[in-house]
């Protein structure tokens, strides 16, 4: 039995991760689960999982009364640190808080199944290096970098990666129908069921842009050799490019499922949810299309702060998640992320080997200064 804990076990993630492990519950015991503020759904997690701690954001008395099960709450840190019942802890918490607890559980000699792409474009160097240092492995459940880990056999030979993108809603609108998009607009992703953040950020294509920056990382790979392709059927979810020419693509359905299955039972694989076999003639046809760097210019500013390094991806991803939490309050157009991402860069302090409290520290003074602009 392998020993899992879930960080984040109540958002999109999470779910579909509870529903893998339902199918697992001979090769799995759950030891943690941790939720946020959704304490209703995260009670129901708990009588049917029945871990043997749970912990959650917001205090609710209920989770403290269920027999047989430990409350520990806003008991992140106390589930990354407990080596002794933990294999595998499936980090699946969005944003900036999924670094800490993964910090924490590499520190502590634990494998992490890594869906928090933030945790790399915040500290990617800093969570590498302490990942090689400690012998921890970072299995990527974001299924263009679960498709190349899939691919990838002999890592000296790689020429490039090549990270597939849907394109998102706003494809085939035009740039002033992306401009004054609603949220339900740029909430409707056509072939990815997932959070309200990480819809937006597909929606600006900010979501490839930060893929960018993760692959980077988990990878050890130069910006030069990463090439981002837009590939609206969402089938080919990556693929790699031997120094031959050769290149190794993996396609699927386009469903958490197998991505978030293949990390936490990585090296080995099993009869995944979906039974039924993957179909080429189903799919008919697949597009291909260079991304339109005018109409997302989030591409270019990912591909910028990676190469500049340091602080530079921290700062870029705290305007950007401000920007986003903006939109979806109502408080300001689809297109104002991109302003404010291109007008607060300059101004954020560069750090070019910044420690782990310096990232915090930048990462709040992007924050701020987005903050402040969205009241003037
Ligand atoms: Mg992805």
């Amino acid at each position: 039995m392998r020993k899992i804990s879930i960080i984040g076990s109540t958002g999109s993630i999470g779910r579909q991760a509870l529903e893998v492990l339902e199918r697992l519950q001979d090769k799995f015991e759950i030891i943690a689960l941790a939720g946020g503020s959704n304490t209703d759904l995260l009670l129901q997690q708990v009588e049917k999982f029945r871990p043997k701690y749970v912990s959650s954001d917001k205090y609710d008395v209920r989770l403290a009364n269920i027999s047989g099960v430990k409350y520990l709450p806003d008991g992140l840190e106390e589930i990354c640190s407990n080596k002794a019942e933990n294999d595998i802890i499936l980090v699946a918490v969005s944003g900036k808080i999924g670094l800490k607890p993964t910090l924490t559980a590499i520190e502590n000699g634990i494998d992490i199944a890594l869906a928090n792409k933030e945790t790399l474009v915040m500290a990617g160097d800093i969570v590498m290096k302490k990942a090689r240092e400690k012998g921890v492995k970072i299995l990527p459940v974001d299924s263009e970098h679960s498709a190349i880990h899939q691919c990838i056999k002999e890592r000296e030979q790689v020429r490039k990666l090549i990270i597939t993108a849907s394109g998102g809603p706003f494809l085939k609108k035009s740039v002033d129908e992306m401009r004054n998009a609603t949220v339900a607009e740029a909430l409707a992703h056509p072939k990815w069921n997932m959070g309200r953040k990480i819809t937006v950020d597909s929606a600006t294509l900010m979501n490839k842009g930060l893929e960018i920056i993760e692959a980077h990382h988990l990878f050890n790979i130069d910006y030069d050799d990463i090439d981002v392709i837009v590939h609206p059927q969402s089938v080919v979810h990556s693929a790699i490019e031997y120094k031959d020419g050769s290149v190794i693509a993996q396609l699927g359905v386009p469903s958490m499922h197998i991505p978030i299955q293949y990390a936490i039972t990585y090296p080995e694989r099993y009869e995944g949810i979906k039974t039924q076999s993957f179909s080429f003639s189903d799919v008919a046809r697949m597009d291909f299309e260079k991304p339109d760097f005018d109409k997302f210019p989030s591409l270019n500013y990912a591909y910028g702060a990676g190469k500049k390094g340091g602080s530079a991806t921290t700062s870029l991803n705290a305007i950007n998640e401000e920007a986003v939490f903006a939109f979806l309050r109502g408080e300001i157009k689809l297109c104002k992320i991109y302003d404010l991402i291109e007008s607060l860069m300059p101004k954020c302090t560069f750090i070019q080997e910044p420690t782990i409290d310096e990232i915090f520290e930048l990462d709040h003074e992007a924050r701020k200064l987005t903050q402040k602009s969205l009241t003037l």
